[in-house]
């Protein structure tokens, strides 16, 4: 596949969470900025979005947001980035994040990182992508994420094929390793099947 020239990144809107993680989604947006990768994000100033956003911008990159007038004032919409679309709902939200990323990154966070890691990574597997998707395990905190995956796997509801719709790593440097390499193909053609 072509160079990752821009990452969707979906992480947490909460703030009051151990600075490991806060320490990431800095750590990230600098070296997005550092290597020329544009950041897509959900366009909000709190929590680890915006710490995110606000890294990225500070070290002379750039960042899009996207955000529904719904949400814009509840996450605070960042107007200090190089671009906020405000759109109509969530829906048009996910759309657009999806179409303007070469490949998404999943930070810790709450509910709706969640539903939008699934949403990605479940496109995938019905083949509406091919784009790569990382999942950043800072401190364990996705193990019981990957642990949920392997139940599913086991009871027999999900093809062992599964585990490979994405990659799982440990750091923002290995992250930044993952997206260099993804020149090359993520999954074999055979383990793109459910
Ligand atoms: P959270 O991980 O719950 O802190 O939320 C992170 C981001 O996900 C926020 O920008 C939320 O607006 C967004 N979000 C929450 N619920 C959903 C959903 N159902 N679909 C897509 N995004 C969501």
């Amino acid at each position: 596949m072509a160079e990752v020239k821009s990452l969707c990144v979906y992480c947490g809107a909460a703030d009051q969470v151990d600075e490991a993680y806060r320490a990431a989604a800095v750590e990230l947006g600098t070296r997005l900025a550092g290597a020329g990768i544009e950041l897509i994000y959900g366009g909000g100033r709190i929590g680890l979005m915006g710490r995110l956003a606000d890294a990225v911008m500070r070290a002379g990159g750039r960042v899009t947001g996207i955000i529904p007038g719904h949400l814009h004032d509840r996450e605070i919409g960042h107007h200090g980035i190089s671009e906020l679309i405000i759109v109509d709902n969530m829906h048009e939200r996910k759309r657009l994040m999806f179409e303007r990323s070469d490949a998404f990154a999943v930070l810790p966070g709450g509910l709706g990182t969640i539903e939008e890691a699934f949403e990605i990574i479940t496109w995938r597997q019905l083949r509406l992508h091919d784009k790569p998707i990382v999942v950043v395990d800072i401190v364990g905190y996705w193990q019981k994420l990957q642990a949920l995956i392997d139940h599913v796997i086991e009871r027999g509801f999900a093809s062992p094929r599964s585990r490979g719709l994405f990659q799982t790593v440990d750091s923002v440097d290995a992250l930044m390793t993952a997206l260099a390499a993804a020149h090359e193909p993520v999954l074999e053609p055979e383990a793109k099947l459910i």
